[in-house]
């Protein structure tokens, strides 16, 4: 079976490689320019007092994504499994059933009064992910922007903004990120999506820091010991969700910097605060912006939306935990694989498109 996907971010990616791994033959068609070009992210579980089902999720992902790095990643330059301590901040109830819920799962999570660890976490570096997934046999990537999507007697194709064939195939997979909106409306698709833009700061990593636990979250996330590609070590922190809009993209900005700063004087041990913040106050600390894919039930969109066209996209800020696990369910159902990864109905059907959270109201 030969098909198109649409977009070589996480999602794109993971569905070509998954798909490769079937035997089919996928062209990739990318523009470029997407959420997984962040430099690097935090894989862990989403942790819910009553374990709910994007938590089950996200463990299921988490899982996967752990599984693909080992086989694939270089350990220490791409990726670093570790520890996380997620800080329980600000909401003393809710915290002591976020503690309770962790103690159910004890392979997962080690947990306190004031902290819970993950057992099961890592950075990443997306691109580094996305390109070993796209140099799998049976994949071709190829630079395009596709405006326009067309079914033929037998085939779906894609056409460039001239109305040109760029490619066709037996199927046709949008995963598009923060476009895919655009295209699946374009297609008679509609879906109700956000785009969430939002930034990270990151900076040089002070050579006489040391974190017992490299990974913290609480009111955002900080990452540190990253390996750089020029040597050396950088820390990142994010992430902001802006609604707002700015005058220029200099106050967008500083606002963004200001935004992230702040967040980390919760986060940060003591001794390493000042550091960092030296870091802000003399300029040397950068920025990344993108736009997250997401929706209102924060699930991501994987299925089937008519004959031989599929979608698989909204990951949200959890593209590292939803990616692989969302390509695999998708390629399984196109490839009717016999054992399916959710074996949920419930959970499945929190993902289709289809759904009704996603229902465009008419005007
Ligand atoms: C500030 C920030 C911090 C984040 N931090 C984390 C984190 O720590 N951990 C985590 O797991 N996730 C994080 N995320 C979320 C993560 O980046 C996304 O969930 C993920 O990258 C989405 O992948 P995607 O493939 O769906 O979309 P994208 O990466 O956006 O890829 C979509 C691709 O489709 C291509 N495309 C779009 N339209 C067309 C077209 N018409 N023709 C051809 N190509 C097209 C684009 O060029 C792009 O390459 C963060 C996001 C942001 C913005």
């Amino acid at each position: 079976m030969n098909l198109i996907v649409i977009g070589a971010g996480l999602a794109g990616a993971a569905c070509a490689q998954a798909l490769s791994r079937r035997g089919c033959q996928v062209t990739v068609l990318n523009q470029g320019g997407g959420a997984s070009e962040l430099p690097v992210g935090l894989l862990a579980a989403h942790l819910s007092a009553q374990d709910i089902e994007l938590s089950q999720l996200s463990r299921l992902g988490v899982s996967l994504t752990l599984s693909h790095a080992r086989a694939l990643l270089r350990e220490g330059i791409d990726w670093q499994p570790s520890v996380l301590e997620q800080k329980l901040l600000f909401h003393p109830e809710k915290n002591a059933r976020l503690s309770q819920g962790a103690a159910l799962l004890p392979d997962w999570y080690e947990a306190s009064e004031a902290q819970v660890l993950h057992k099961q976490a890592a950075w990443i570096k997306p691109q580094a992910l996305a390109q070993v997934w796209l140099a799998q046999p049976g994949i071709t990537v190829q630079e395009a922007c596709v405006a326009a999507l067309k079914r033929s007697e037998k085939h779906w194709q894609a056409l460039n903004g001239q109305g040109q064939l760029i490619a066709q195939a037996d199927r046709l997979i949008i995963a598009a990120g923060a476009q895919a909106g655009s295209l699946l409306a374009q297609c008679g698709h509609p879906l109700t999506m956000d785009n969430v833009s939002g930034s990270v700061a990151f900076g040089e990593w002070p050579c006489d820091a040391n974190l017992d636990n490299p990974l913290i979250n609480g009111n955002g996330h900080f990452i540190s010991g990253v390996a750089g590609d020029a040597g050396g070590k950088f820390w990142l922190s994010g992430a902001t969700y802006e609604r707002e809009t700015y005058a220029s993209s200099e106050e967008q900005q500083a606002a963004s910097l200001q935004a992230n700063q702040a967040r980390l004087a919760n986060l940060l041990p003591a001794p390493l605060l000042p550091a960092i913040n030296a870091q802000f106050a003399s300029g040397q600390v950068q920025t990344w912006q993108g736009h997250r894919c997401t929706t209102s039930d924060r699930f991501p969109i994987v299925g089937e939306l008519e004959l031989g066209l599929y979608v698989c996209t909204a990951m949200g800020s959890r593209g590292l935990s939803f990616a692989a696990l969302c390509a695999d369910i998708l390629a399984q159902e196109i490839m009717k694989d016999s054992s399916p990864l959710i074996t949920s109905k419930e959970l499945r059907r929190e993902l289709l498109p289809s759904r009704k959270t996603l229902k465009v109201s008419s005007p």
